[in-house]
């Protein structure tokens, strides 16, 4: 049973995850597993120009936009970070992630390097995380797999994948998702020693606790 009201009390506002991997590693099933099985947690809902794919929906896997409207949104300063990515835009709103920290739920975004790098420069305080595929072959066997991408949009991701890959080294934690389970777990871990975190404990809630002279 969940206890939020409970666990609450003692967090402060919620943490950010930031989560980069070349596309087809596997960031988005690890994401959405983690949010269906741990409490407290959510997906940044990001918005993109690319138009949707079979079975997305508008406002739970993106929010989809032309690319007038994500100018608009660039010029009066409304993504915390936004880059272009295979040709479109995708940009993560500073409102979103603001409203679910308040209510103390964590966020995971599932962002690309460029993304990730624009946050790591201006000191945003997260836990910067980076997918691995266990080899380039079994990338390129995912990437076949989810049948969503033509042949040429799979070359120009396998391509820039080994450019992302490279940027590996700018991440605090990695995760080779090999075993789907495994890689779980291990984000799970992640998120989990995050919140333990003393500096994420209300001091006010310990003191008004333990601390103050007992009457
Ligand atoms: P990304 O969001 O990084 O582009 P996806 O989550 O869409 O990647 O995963 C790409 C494909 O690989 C999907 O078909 C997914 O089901 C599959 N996949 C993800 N992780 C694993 C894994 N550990 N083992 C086998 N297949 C996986
Ligand atoms: P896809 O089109 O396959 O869903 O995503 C392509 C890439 O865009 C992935 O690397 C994904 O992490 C990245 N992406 C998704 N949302 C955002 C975002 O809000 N900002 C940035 N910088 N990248 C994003």
């Amino acid at each position: 049973m969940r206890e939020a009201a409970e666990r609450q009390e003692y967090r402060k506002a919620g943490n950010l995850f930031v989560v980069s991997a070349p596309s087809g590693a596997g960031k988005t099933t690890l994401c959405r597993l983690l949010c269906d099985r741990l409490e407290d947690i959510r997906h940044s809902v990001s918005y993109t120009t690319r138009p949707p794919r079979e079975g997305e929906v508008n406002d739970v896997d993106y929010t989809f936009v032309d690319r007038d409207t994500f100018m608009g949104m660039v010029e009066k300063g409304e993504f915390i970070e936004w880059a272009e990515v295979h040709g479109n835009y995708y940009g993560t709103s500073g409102r979103r992630v603001e409203a679910l920290k308040a209510e103390g739920i964590d966020v995971i975004m599932d962002i690309d390097t460029q993304g990730a790098r624009q946050l790591m420069e201006r000191g945003v305080k997260a836990a910067f995380v980076f997918i691995m595929p266990p080899s380039l072959g079994v990338l390129r066997a995912r990437l076949e797999g989810r049948n969503t991408d033509a042949e040429d949009v799979i070359r120009r991701r396998l391509t820039r994948a080994r450019e992302e890959i490279s940027d590996y080294h700018r991440y605090e934690y990695v995760i080779i998702n090999d075993s789907l389970e495994r890689a779980l777990d291990e984000l799970r871990s992640i998120v989990l020693a995050v919140r333990c975190r003393r500096e994420n404990i209300d001091d006010g809630w310990i003191d008004d606790n333990f601390l103050k002279e007992v009457e």
